[in-house]
């Protein structure tokens, strides 16, 4: 599902593009959190990757 309130990125202030949720456990974390990654979609930006561990 995708979350209404958007980032911002940290370095250039452009809207994060939403990638996908994952399983906490799915990048070895225990519990049942969830992992949103978020990319930046200015090309010029060195923020490739944001990504946000949400508790479960
Ligand atoms: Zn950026």
């Amino acid at each position: 599902m995708k979350p209404s309130n958007m980032f911002k990125c940290r370095d250039c202030q452009t809207e994060l593009l939403w990638g996908g949720d994952h399983m906490a456990e799915d990048h070895g974390l225990e519990g049942d959190g969830i992992v949103s990654n978020y990319t930046c979609q200015e090309e010029d930006c060195s923020v490739e990757l944001v990504m946000i561990y949400t508790k479960g």
